[in-house]
């Protein structure tokens, strides 16, 4: 299955709300969700009330389209969650905010999960001193996420760790000085700002 590559910002007006996919231009009136509120296509405006299936399976994937995973791996995700000790809703979405690629956007340093996406893939960063390209990779407590090469840090990145009022969550310690940053915690269920009811991506699973 390939990436999805139509325009992105159809993918909110389907889930009816902003779901920040696109960076800057999610943060101006251009956001089409401000122009055009009802979902993509000819009967957008009329469509019917959603089935219980239907609710849930728009939670899923407004879940999965928020942090940008492939439906394949975002059920690997999920099987793994209810494998694990604790409660499996919050365990998806530590899972999934412990990505590497999360984890660079949630500092600051790219305006959307996609752009740090491209940041991780392109080699520049790096987990405690060794170089990442996995935008998968899922960081632990304790790990020191840097740039892989001071010497070659993209201007954008510069731009933006500089930005003022730029704070990220209280799981991450972020250094901008030394663009290094310190995974406290796997965050807690109230630390992660994302607006999906959890549970009935539970249920949708396991139905
Ligand atoms: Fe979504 Fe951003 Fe496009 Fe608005 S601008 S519809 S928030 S991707």
């Amino acid at each position: 299955m390939g990436r999805y590559t139509e325009a992105v910002c159809r993918l909110c007006r389907r889930e009816g709300m902003k779901l920040y996919l696109k960076g800057d231009k999610c943060y101006t009136e251009k956001c089409p969700v401000h122009k055009r509120p009802a979902p993509p296509g000819m009967h957008g405006v009329s469509r019917r009330k959603l089935s219980e299936f239907g609710v849930r399976l728009r939670e899923k994937q407004k879940l999965r389209r928020i942090y940008g995973v492939y439906e394949a791996q975002f059920k690997t995700y999920f099987q793994r969650a209810s494998k694990t000790k604790g409660v499996t809703g919050t365990r998806l979405l530590q899972m999934l905010e412990a990505r590497l690629d999360n984890v660079v956007y949630r500092l600051g340093l790219a305006a959307s999960r996609k752009e740090a996406r491209q940041l991780v893939a392109h080699g520049h960063l790096a987990v405690n001193g060794g170089r990442v390209k996995a935008p998968s990779y899922q960081v632990r407590p304790g790990q020191r996420v840097t740039v892989a090469d001071p010497a070659d840090i993209p201007p954008r990145v510069k731009e933006l760790a500089a930005l003022p009022g730029r704070k990220p969550p209280s799981w991450l310690e972020f250094d901008p000085s030394r663009m290094e940053a310190r995974v406290l915690a796997l965050p807690a269920r109230e630390e992660i700002d994302v607006p999906v009811q959890e549970q009935l991506i539970v249920e949708y699973y396991s139905r």
